[in-house]
């Protein structure tokens, strides 16, 4: 008995973002897709997004809100189907929405809001998605077009979209495929890491710290290269919250943090001022007014707390402001893969079409989303160019 051998125009790799995302474009041009994915439901990572809520794009979208070692690549894909386009299909389907800080913008109800829009778009340009999928084996016709083999039996097709996403949060489906599909081609990849992913803390950090657990403050980090002003969380596990997933992605081992505690206050100046105004009240009386009490007893001690004002030298204050104000942490690493967002590094741009994600290497083969290295802030920057190189691939598959 022969083996059944399905024939279609486009298969694509990965029923998430970008995939779906390419087979709705490539299905209003009338290719017949078909996505191919090992998990149980498509789209899981869309529903487990931004708390439930998917922050599915920013209402400022720029090339410097992405990392990449091709920083100008990710221009193209994002003005051709830019924010707007995304906001539009929402409004088409009557999807709620709302505006946080930083211009993010976030479903009023929940992700599946998002998920069902795209699956209903799918369903529109009769996109076949097939579940339960494990991928054995890929290979380039002779004649071009690729051959797949899969636990449900042998595809083959003209286009291959390649829409696997990174590495992270492995339990939600994400493996290495992207990549080692990559390799298999001869396209460069380069090394993940994993972003917008907590701290941990060296030992003695960690147990000292584990205490603040809980306390939330809004913070400027930085390294040598960026800095970001929002939330920093301590966790019992290190440091989390806003700020320290954004700079996570820009971080190399080894290297130490700074942080100010107090980004919006001249902190020598506020306590040389006050000395003069109140000598006798004690240090903690002065900094509780702008720090959790808690947090100042860590990085500064009782005994400096104690002190009144007027028994603080200079050189104190001094010392005050640079541990507040400049406070020096060296992470030990990150909580890695198994908590992070995204993936840095990826597929070689240089190797991709920056208009249509097509290979340099291999005329048919595409890869979208998150594989590519294309990393984006925190803030609803991932999903669009998710959104955004899913659908410059799917006007050309
Ligand atoms: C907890 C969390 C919250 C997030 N919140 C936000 C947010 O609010 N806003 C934002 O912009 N970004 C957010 N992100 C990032 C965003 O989810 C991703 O950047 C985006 O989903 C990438 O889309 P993608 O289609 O490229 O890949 P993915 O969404 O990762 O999809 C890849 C698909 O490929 C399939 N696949 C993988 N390997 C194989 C294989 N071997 N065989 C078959 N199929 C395979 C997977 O099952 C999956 O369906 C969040 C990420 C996480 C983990």
């Amino acid at each position: 008995m022969t083996a059944k051998i399905i024939q279609t125009d486009v298969l694509i790799i990965g029923a998430s973002a970008s995939g779906l995302m390419c087979a709705i474009e490539a299905g209003k041009r009338g290719r017949k897709v078909i996505i191919l994915d090992h998990a149980s439901k498509a789209g899981k990572k869309i529903l487990i997004s931004g708390g439930g809520r998917c922050n599915f794009t920013n209402y400022h979208i720029s090339a410097e809100n992405y990392i990449s070692h091709n920083p100008h690549f990710c221009k193209s894909a994002l003005s051709r189907f830019t924010q707007w386009d995304f906001i539009a299909m929402l409004n088409d389907y009557q999807i709620p929405f709302h505006e946080r800080d930083h211009s993010q913008l976030f479903c009023d109800n929940s992700a599946k809001d998002i998920l069902n829009m795209l699956l209903a778009e799918c369903e529109k340009s009769k996109v076949n998605i097939q579940l339960n999928c494990e991928i054995n084996q890929i290979r380039q016709q002779e004649k071009g077009g690729f051959t797949i083999e899969t636990s449900r039996g042998q595809f083959r097709s003209q286009s291959l979209v390649i829409a696997t996403g990174g590495l992270s949060i492995p339990r939600m489906g994400a493996t290495p495929l992207g990549y080692k599909i990559a390799e298999q081609f001869g396209h460069p990849v380069w090394p993940t890491s994993a972003g917008l992913v907590p701290f941990t803390l060296q030992p003695q950090d960690k147990e000292k710290f584990s205490e603040l657990s809980g306390i939330a403050i809004d913070s400027m980090v930085s390294n040598e290269r960026i800095q970001f002003r929002e939330n920093i969380l301590f966790t019992h596990r290190g440091l989390s919250g806003p700020a320290i997933l954004q700079i996570s992605s820009y971080w190399q081992a080894g290297e130490t943090i700074s942080i100010n505690l107090l980004p919006d206050l001249d902190l020598i100046e506020f306590l040389i001022q006050r000395k003069t105004t109140q000598a006798n009240v004690k240090l903690k009386t002065v900094l509780g007014e702008i720090l959790p009490k808690r947090l100042a007893i860590t990085l500064l001690g009782q005994k400096s707390l104690d002190k009144t004002l007027q028994a603080l030298s200079h050189r104190c204050i001094h010392d005050i402001a640079q541990q507040l104000q400049h406070w020096q942490i060296k992470p030990n690493g990150t909580e890695g893969y198994r908590t992070a967002e995204v993936t840095c590094g990826g597929i070689d741009c240089n190797e991709l079409s920056s208009k249509t994600l097509e290979s340099n290497k291999v005329a048919g083969l595409f890869f979208v989303g998150e594989v590519v290295d294309v990393t984006g802030w925190l803030g609803g920057y991932n999903f669009q160019w998710a959104w955004s190189s899913g659908w410059c691939a799917g006007q050309v598959v």
